[in-house]
């Protein structure tokens, strides 16, 4: 039996071509590994008649460990998004999205190093919502209104959504956001917020942020009100290292710091909670290029490198890391997003991008740090 059982969720469109590449990078690192390979996503949904099978959810539970490459979700089908519904069923509430430099990706910017710490579940994001119009709206319109004065001001054709940010959900993502920090040595903690103008959510966040920073005087902790967050990482990305968010924000600001490193295709992602954890790239499915052998697999590889050391394999994450960074790099064997000019006939193709990390990291002995 392997050391380490892992679910691999293979993806659609472009999803089965980089989950090759970056299944193979993971066991050149030497580890013990054996996949459980799962499918999910639109064409399971037409044999199996949903896009999420419990034999999915049984295996993460089962394995407690996924990756998972991209999968579609068709505008306006009543398909559920797989990627929303493996977040809620496994309650995998911190999302950890590490935006770093790579000498060889274009960007405006350099040595910057940041890892978002999004809240996974609650906020803005809940779902809680009421269409305009209908009785549960007016109904929730003429409730609160007998509550708060200022809410006679809510226009009856309002639609209305939610924000319910609570104690327990705030104090364990604070709580992961530090110990992650100490865990990776990092040195300081930031909460994003809007508390001065929503004091009983955004301000409860900030308020337990505060009480939780205590218990981890080796970290720094510091605030920033989310629209002065956002000059600032434009202005000086440089000078942030861990951020703790709720989940909107926290949406909103990886996107923006991906961007800072110079985009999607380079930006790997992680979902954990106490039953199970899953790793993913940050972009999508990119059906236009599915079967193409073209797009980049760093970002599926990267997110190979967080699981590998979030199950106890730190070594070889840092090499696959080292590996991926020292190819990029050297700019030789990179597919067509990392050139200079996307026509470049020199940018090879996914496979070839993976074999070149692969014979990179056999000359990888160790990392320091
Ligand atoms: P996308 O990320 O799939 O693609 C947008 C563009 O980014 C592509 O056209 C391509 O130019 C570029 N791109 C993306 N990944 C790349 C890569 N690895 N290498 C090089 N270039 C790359 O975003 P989209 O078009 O908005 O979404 C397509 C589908 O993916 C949608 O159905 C969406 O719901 C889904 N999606 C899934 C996930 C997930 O599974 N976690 C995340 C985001 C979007």
């Amino acid at each position: 039996m392997a050391k380490h059982r892992i679910t691999f969720i293979t993806g659609d469109g472009i999803g089965p071509e980089i989950s090759e590449v970056a299944g193979k990078c993971i066991e050149a690192t030497g580890i013990d590994v054996e996949w459980d390979i799962q499918t999910a996503g639109l064409d399971v949904l037409e044999k199996e008649g949903t896009p999420l099978p419990d034999r999915v959810l049984e295996s993460i539970r089962r394995n407690k460990v996924a990756i998972k490459a991209p999968i579609t979700t068709p505008v306006g089908t009543g398909f559920r998004s797989v990627n929303v519904a493996l977040r809620k069923e496994l309650d995998l509430y911190a999302c950890v999205r590490p935006c770093k430099s790579y000498p060889g990706v274009r960007s405006r910017y350099e040595n910057i190093d940041i890892v978002i710490v999004r809240e996974n579940t609650e906020d803005l994001y809940a779902g809680i919502e009421f269409q305009k119009g209908t009785k549960e709206a007016l109904k929730l319109i003429n409730e609160i209104a007998s509550l708060d004065p200022k809410a006679k001001k809510i226009r009856p054709d309002s639609g209305i959504s939610i924000k319910p940010i609570s104690v327990e959900g705030t104090e364990r993502i604070v709580r992961f956001a530090f110990e992650y920090a100490l865990a990776n040595r990092r040195k300081r903690v930031t909460a994003v917020h809007k508390a001065n103008i929503m004091k009983y959510t955004d301000g409860l966040f900030l308020e337990i942020a505060r009480e939780a920073a205590k218990d981890y005087p080796d970290i720094a902790f510091d605030d920033r009100i989310v629209d002065n967050m956002c000059m600032q990482l434009v202005q000086v990305p440089e000078g942030y290292d861990v951020l703790v968010l709720p989940n909107l924000y926290g949406d909103i600001l990886s996107d923006l710091c991906a961007g800072l490193v110079g985009g999607l295709g380079v930006a790997p992602g992680a979902n954990i909670g106490e039953k199970g954890s899953l790793f993913e790239a940050t972009h999508g499915s990119a059906p236009k290029y599915k079967g193409m052998n073209k797009v980049n697999p760093t970002a599926l590889i990267l997110s190979g490198v967080l699981m590998l050391r979030h199950i106890g394999e730190k070594n070889a994450g840092d090499r696959l890391e080292q590996a991926v960074a020292e190819v990029i790099k050297e700019g030789k064997y990179v597919t067509y997003d990392m050139k200079e000019k996307r026509q470049d006939k020199s940018a090879v193709g996914t496979r070839e991008m993976g074999e070149a990390i692969i014979t990179k990291l056999k000359k990888v002995v160790s990392v320091k740090g």
